[in-house]
C-alpha cells in the first residue's frame, strides 16, 4: 500500500456513462501507473451522476485494487466539477487528469513524468490530430481556441484540453480559487509557473458516444470567455461608438435631404434606425446580465461539489478525506 501521507501520483478520472469503457481504461492506467512508480498511486474514479453501471463497476474496482477510490457525487455535476471533486480528494505529489473514454491514453504517463521531472508544474496534452471526431467538432473546436486566445489576456494554449499532469503546488492553489463556475485549463494557465507541452495524437472514443452536445459546448465556451475576459463588456462600448457614429452621419443626411430634396418623410428609414438600435443595446444588456449572472452565482457561495460516499478498501483513507 501507498505510505498514507502522499502517494506518488494521483490520478483523477470523470465517469459519466461509461461502463463500456472503464474496465479496458482501468486495465490500461493501472499497468501504466504501476511501470511509472509501483503501488505508489491512487486512482480516483468519479462517479458524475452516472445513469448506467458505472458507480457498481467502480465498487467492484475498489474491492478488488486497493489503489482504487471511488467517489460518488450526489448528481450530475458536469465534466469540470467532476474533476474539481476528484482535485479535492486526491492526494498525490502529482496530479493527473484524464477522460474515461481513452481518447487520452494512458500509455503517455511516462513521458509526462519525464517532462515534469525536467522541473516542470504543468505538463499540459496538446492535440496535434483528433481521431473519430466530426468535422463540426474539430472545427468548432479550432474556432474556439483561438477566438478565446483574441479575447483573453490569460494565456491559454491553444488545442489543448484537461489531459495534463500537474504539481501538488498548482492542485492547492486550484483549492484556493472559490468560484463555482470553473473553466479549469483556463485557471491553470492563470496560476502560470513553469508550463510546457507534450503534443499527442488524440485517439477516437473506446466506446460509446461524446457527452458534449453542442448546447454544452456552447455553454462551456461561454464560461470560458465570461471568466477569463472583460472583453465582451468592452464590446458593448465599441458598439455604442459604432451606432452613435452611423446616427450622426444619418442625421447629417437628413438636415441635408430636408433643405436640398423635396423629401417625403421616411418612416421606413426610420423603422430601420429604431430596430437597429433597440438591436444594439439588447445585445448590450445581454452582454451584462451574463457578467450580473455570473456575480449572483458566485454570490451565492454554495458548495461546488457534493461528495455522497468516497469508496476505498482503507477505512483511514475516507475518514482523512472527509
Ligand atoms: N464527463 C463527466 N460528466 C459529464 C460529461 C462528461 O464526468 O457531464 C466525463 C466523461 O465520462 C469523460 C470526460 O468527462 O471521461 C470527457 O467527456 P466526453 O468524452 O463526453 O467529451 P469529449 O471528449 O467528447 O470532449
Ligand atoms: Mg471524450
Amino acid at each position: 500500500m501507498f505510505d498514507k501521507g502522499h502517494p506518488e501520483l494521483s490520478i483523477i478520472v470523470p465517469c459519466y456513462n461509461e461502463e463500456a469503457v472503464l474496465p479496458e481504461f482501468m486495465k490500461r492506467m493501472d499497468a501504466a501507473c504501476r511501470a511509472c512508480v509501483g503501488s505508489n498511486f491512487e486512482i480516483l474514479l468519479v462517479n458524475d451522476g452516472s445513469r448506467d453501471q458505472t458507480l457498481d463497476i467502480i465498487r467492484t474496482f475498489s474491492a478488488a485494487n486497493a489503489n482504487v477510490v471511488g467517489v460518488d457525487l450526489f448528481r450530475q455535476h458536469g465534466h469540470q466539477l467532476a474533476v474539481t471533486a476528484g482535485m479535492q480528494l486526491c492526494r498525490g505529489r502529482r496530479v493527473m487528469i484524464i477522460d474515461a473514454d481513452l481518447q487520452d491514453p494512458p500509455e503517455l504517463l511516462p513521458d509526462f513524468m519525464a517532462k515534469m521531472d525536467e522541473g516542470y508544474d504543468v505538463v499540459y496534452g496538446q492535440r496535434r490530430s483528433r481521431k473519430g471526431e466530426t468535422w463540426f467538432k474539430k472545427m468548432t473546436a479550432s474556432l474556439f481556441y483561438r477566438g478565446l486566445k483574441l479575447l483573453t489576456e490569460t494565456d491559454i494554449p491553444l488545442d489543448t484540453g484537461d489531459f495534463r499532469l500537474i504539481t501538488r503546488q498548482i492542485v492547492d492553489y486550484m483549492q484556493d480559487m472559490p468560484e463555482s463556475h470553473r473553466f479549469l485549463r483556463g485557471m491553470v494557465a492563470w496560476i502560470g509557473g513553469r508550463q510546457t507541452a507534450l503534443v499527442y495524437d488524440r485517439e477516437a472514443r473506446f466506446a460509446g458516444t461524446t457527452h458534449y452536445t453542442p448546447r454544452k459546448m456552447a455553454a462551456l465556451a461561454l464560461e470560458a470567455v465570461t471568466s477569463f475576459s472583460a472583453a465582451p463588456l468592452r464590446l458593448s462600448m465599441l458598439m455604442a461608438f459604432v451606432a452613435t457614429t452611423i446616427a450622426m452621419v444619418l442625421l447629417v443626411y437628413v438636415f441635408i435631404s430636408y433643405f436640398y430634396y423635396d423629401s417625403v418623410p421616411g418612416w421606413a428609414s426610420l423603422g430601420t434606425i429604431v430596430l437597429f438600435f433597440s438591436a444594439v443595446q439588447l445585445f448590450c444588456l445581454g452582454i451584462m446580465g451574463e457578467y450580473i449572472g455570473r456575480i449572483y452565482f458566485e454570490g451565492k457561495q454554495r458548495p461546488i461539489t457534493m461528495i455522497r460516499e468516497v469508496i476505498s478498501q482503507n477505512t483511514m483513507n475516507q475518514e482523512n478525506r472527509q
